[in-house]
């Protein structure tokens, strides 16, 4: 049997997705079930099997030759096992193995959900044809993933590129990761909007506190608003600086909800990459949006599987 196909899944917070991918990184068949996210480790399991058997029913699946994961994180690739902070009932979860029973016995490959976008964004999107590449998931948290020399490289653990736990601001606010002044504690959507709301910004009159909100009114010229965004986008260019400087690269794409602000983030992003990108070799880094949008994950996941076969 020929097995063009891949089977991807994207494993988040609010919902599990699923698909047939074939080589061109078109969705040829589709599934999707709510993450029953407060629910136990079986509950969550069960969605995720549902989802596989909806694949699996289809007349396509006898060409599936893989399966491939991207999941909310951490994930420990090497152990095959999952911990998403928004699932609670999954701790060091063993995901590719149940994944591995369920479809039949096929190779699974797991990577984190920033490693997947940014397979995606490599694939087929921003970051196409560039080999060394940075790609950020800028939305409740801060993830991301790394391609170097051309090939995607998610580490042994399947986290590597997750710029939103390095420290840009040494004494600053304690993160829930253990350490301080982390990019996501800054960048993130839900700091965006706190940040704002500290300093005296006050939502419309239907009461939307987020970060979008927060961009409606920074681009209508509130200053605060607009104080919020530069801060998250300095420190989104610190980290993104030091990633670049370390590893010598061509491009950050970012994506994620944040990242729909367009040039309430971007102009800022990289008016301030100038101040931290400085040296020579730093000159070609450009900064691009993501342009995988909602199927990156599925996309991605499939991606990964390819990539790390
Ligand atoms: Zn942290």
């Amino acid at each position: 049997m020929h097995t063009d196909l891949v089977a991807a899944l994207d494993i988040g917070g609010t919902k599990i997705a699923g698909a047939l991918v074939d080589g061109d990184g078109s969705l040829l068949v589709r599934a999707q079930r709510p993450t029953p996210a407060r629910e136990g480790a079986e509950a969550v399991m069960g969605a995720v099997d549902e989802v596989l058997g909806e694949l699996m029913a289809s007349p396509l699946w006898g060409r599936a030759g893989s399966v491939g994961i991207g999941s909310a994180g951490p994930v420990d690739a090497a152990a095959g096992t999952v911990s998403p902070v928004n699932v609670p009932g999954w701790r060091d979860f063993p995901l590719v193995e149940r994944v591995h029973k369920t479809a039949g016995g096929l190779s699974v490959a797991l990577v984190g959900d920033g490693v997947a976008m940014t397979a995606a964004e490599h694939w087929l999107g921003a970051a196409r044809g560039y080999d060394n590449a940075l790609c950020l998931v800028v939305s409740t948290g801060v993830g991301g993933g790394l391609v170097l020399g051309g090939t995607l490289r998610p580490g042994p653990s399947g986290n590597a590129g997750h710029i939103g736990h390095i420290s840009v601001d040494l004494d600053g606010d304690p993160c829930p990761c253990g350490a301080r002044g982390c990019v996501e504690g800054i960048a993130s959507g839900p700091n965006i909007a706190r940040r704002a709301l500290e300093n005296g910004w006050r939502p419309g009159p239907y009461g939307d506190a987020t970060a979008a909100a927060v961009a409606v009114a920074a681009r209508a010229g509130d200053p605060v608003a607009i104080a919020s965004y530069e801060r998250a986008a300095q420190a989104l260019a610190a980290g993104i600086a030091a990633t670049a400087t370390l590893a010598d690269l061509d491009i950050a794409v970012v994506g994620g909800g944040v990242a729909g602000a367009g040039d309430v983030l971007f102009a800022p992003l990289r008016r301030s990459l100038r101040d931290y990108a400085t040296l020579s070799y730093l000159r070609r880094l450009t900064v691009a949006p993501a342009v995988m949008g909602n199927d990156a994950g599925l996309v991605g996941a499939a991606a990964a599987a390819i990539a790390l076969r």
